[in-house]
């Protein structure tokens, strides 16, 4: 497991050189809260990796319910029964299995792996906006429908989930990164993702913190770059207008 420290952010990752995904310590005074589960086989590291810091894990934050944010989610409860687990109330859905839209929604299937078998239950249902410790829970949907972000407000660290990735240079989730395009493949609405990427930015993060990838400090303008990249190859400025919205009557 390679482990990367930015001040109260830890970066605990797997795979590093091939397939890597990221989970997130967030240190506060007196607890820790982790941000998405990984895989399965990185439940052990991230206990041992809460140990060396010295604070326990409080709280669980899911970026999004994709299999690999997820995956040691029921390990680790089992370990740490009063541990809160937080995600958003859409994704909660995609938690339990459930892929179906909502009214209103872009008529495109959810993609990528959604759970089938996790047991655990989320404790809390994150709304934008709300706080949770050191952390703003910013609504980003578009890789999922109820993807969110979080922004640490202290030194105003962006982690993103799958909103952005930054393997194989950075991209708004959806767009077609050739060295690594299966955060693309699991996207669910191009051009939503490309409206929370703006959102995202506007936030004027000093480090940037992904899913599937390396952390960008000062990211404002690799951010800008993939912004603008997304819009031309999506054609227009798709802004929320330009959604085709199904006449579901
Ligand atoms: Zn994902």
């Amino acid at each position: 497991m390679r482990i990367v420290r930015e001040t109260h952010l830890t970066q605990l990752t797997v795979f590093p050189g091939w397939f890597p995904v990221n989970v997130y310590l967030v240190e506060e005074e007196q607890e820790l809260t982790l941000i998405d589960a990984g895989i399965p086989v990185m439940a052990k590291a991230i206990l041992q990796a809460a140990q060396s810091i010295g604070k326990p894990i409080t709280r669980i934050l899911l970026t999004h319910a994709h299999d690999d944010h997820v995956g040691a989610l029921d390990k680790l409860k089992a370990e740490l029964p009063d541990v809160r687990v937080y995600i958003s109330r859409r994704d909660s859905r995609l938690l339990a299995g459930d892929r179906t839209l909502e009214p209103g929604e872009p008529d495109t299937p959810v993609r990528g792996g959604v759970p089938k078998k996790v047991r655990t239950r989320p404790d809390v249902l994150l709304n934008d906006g709300d706080n949770v410790g050191s952390l703003l829970a910013v609504s980003a949907p578009g890789h999922t429908p109820g993807s969110m972000a979080f922004f640490d407000r202290r030194h105003h660290y962006l982690i993103a989930g799958d909103a952005l990735q930054t393997r194989g240079g950075v991209a708004v989730s959806g767009q077609w990164v050739p060295w690594f395009p299966f955060p693309a493949m699991a996207t669910w609405d191009k051009r939503t993702a490309l409206e929370s990427a703006r959102k995202l930015e506007a936030l004027n993060p000093s480090l940037l913190a992904v899913g599937h990838g390396n952390i960008v400090k000062q990211p404002e303008e690799v951010m800008n770059r993939a912004i603008r990249e997304a819009e031309i190859r999506l054609g227009g400025k798709g802004g929320p207008s330009e959604h085709v919205t199904p006449n579901r009557s």
